[in-house]
């Protein structure tokens, strides 16, 4: 296979020295038996209409096999297509080339006056790879980045493009769809006014008396990060608009240095905090676009649960504490706004998100998801798709209300199965 031109760290899907590609914390190798760079939408058209199987790779920041095509496919990256944002300052709305990042689209959309409703703790993931696995930032009122999608354009298996807005009844399973229609080539999104926000990170919250939905509506959005090593959490970052009435924070100490929430890794690679006030997408995401974003060295994984079992969960967490701790570098955990799209993790329910940021080591780190699985499980989660869960595509099916909606429309846009891969053939049992 021909190699990427990506390296980890700061950018995403990697080479390794062998040629092969892989996922940006190379814990995934991918099996195609091509990978593909097409510079222009023609030559996009002919490669998908041209092979079996495809899938579409975005910044490779999963740590599953989503986007492995199995060796018998193609591997076919959007990031050498021509990369355009085009902003409406009228409609307020930009439409953007999906394999460009949200480091770049944010920065484009704030020189225009204009922002977007939320981010994901990294700047570096692209647009459509993001909305495909219901990335999410926090914030109680936020829900996942899809739902500023109005808009979705797409190379489909006969190598014709599809263009699916929000009036479309097929919208509910577009944008969340796993890469299992097509290669998402453009989205619309909804911008509002750009807006101000200033970081303070507070320490050692006790999980006793916790009041969570307080807390976590105590900014615009909130992520509590703790290692398990002792109950309670280590850190509090709590993201204000400079737009909105401040909103006291009582129940922890405000830090007085930045901080990194992983232990031992520099707060340089961060975000301003200690309250200094700065452009939405320089305080959204945790990590600047300019270092590596978390450790750099880690499996992630995550489970959104309705947000009223928060503390159950917590407490559940708790239980197991040492065998989480045992291989965590650090948990977060964050809020998700309710989410029309059919497979989005926040569908039909607000959320609460508990996220892992486990060790590189998978033989250690599976038992351990196993277990935490059986403890989370009375709370119905659903896994991020892009992290690394065990939960059968069995059980998952069963938590989706639309999922029988979301295989009509594989089968009606991908008949023959051009964008399935193992993952979700598994997932839909097809
Ligand atoms: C350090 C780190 C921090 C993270 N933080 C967060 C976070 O804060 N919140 C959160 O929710 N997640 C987070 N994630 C997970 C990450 O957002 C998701 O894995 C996301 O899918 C990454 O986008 P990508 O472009 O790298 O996708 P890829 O891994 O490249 O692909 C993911 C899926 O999208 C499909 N896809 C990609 N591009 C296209 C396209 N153009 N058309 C059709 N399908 C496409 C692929 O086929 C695959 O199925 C984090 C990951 C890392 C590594």
């Amino acid at each position: 296979m021909a190699e990427t031109a990506g390296t980890t760290g700061t950018t995403g899907a990697g080479a390794t020295g062998t040629g092969a590609v892989t996922n940006w914390a190379r814990t995934v190798t991918y099996a195609a038996r091509a990978f593909h760079r097409p510079r222009t939408p023609e030559e996009l058209a002919a490669l998908v209409a041209g092979n079996a199987r495809v899938r579409t790779l975005g910044s490779g920041h999963s740590f599953n096999r989503i986007a492995d095509p199995g060796p018998e496919g193609v591997l076919v990256s959007t990031a050498g297509l021509p990369q355009t944002i085009d902003v409406d300052t009228a409609a307020r709305t930009v439409r953007v080339s999906g394999g460009v990042r949200y480091a770049e689209l944010a920065r484009t959309v704030h020189a225009h006056g204009l922002a977007l409703p939320n981010m994901a703790s990294l700047p570096h993931i692209s647009v459509a790879g993001s909305v495909a696995t219901g990335t999410h930032g926090s914030g109680v009122t936020n829900g996942p980045l899809a739902s500023a999608v109005r808009e979705v354009e797409m190379v489909v298996a006969d190598g014709t493009t599809e263009t699916i807005g929000r009036d479309d009844a097929r919208f509910g399973g577009v944008v969340t769809s796993l890469g299992a229609l097509g290669v998402v080539t453009a989205l619309t999104l909804d911008l509002e006014p750009a807006y101000g926000v200033e970081q303070r990170v507070y320490t050692e919250l006790p999980l006793d008396g916790l009041d969570f939905e307080t807390v976590a509506a105590a900014g615009y959005s909130v992520s509590l990060f703790t290692d398990w090593r002792r109950p309670g959490f280590r850190q509090v970052w709590v993201k204000r608009r400079t737009d909105r009435p401040a909103v006291d924070f009582p129940w922890a100490a405000p830090a007085t240095e930045p901080l990194h929430p992983v232990p031992g890794m520099p707060a340089a690679n961060c975000t301003e905090q200690l309250g200094v006030p700065g452009p939405w997408h320089e305080r959204l995401p945790h990590f600047r676009a300019e270092f590596t974003p978390s450790s750099g060295e880690e499996i992630q994984s995550e489970y959104l649960l309705p947000r009223p079992a928060a503390l159950d969960a917590l407490h559940a967490i708790d239980g197991i504490r040492e065998t989480v701790a045992g291989v965590l570098q650090t948990c977060e955990v964050r809020t998700v706004a309710a989410d029309p799209q059919w497979l989005s993790p926040a569908h039909g329910r607000d959320s609460v998100a508990l996220h892992f940021t486990w060790v590189k080591d998978e033989a250690a780190v599976l038992p351990v998801v196993r277990r935490l699985e059986e403890v989370l499980e009375p709370f119905d989660p659903r896994p991020h798709w892009g992290k690394v869960f065990r939960i059968p595509p069995a059980v998952l099916r069963g938590r989706y209300a639309r999922f029988a909606d979301f295989r009509d429309l594989v089968r009606a846009l991908d008949p023959s199965g051009t964008f399935a891969n193992a993952f979700v053939r598994d997932l839909l049992d097809r």
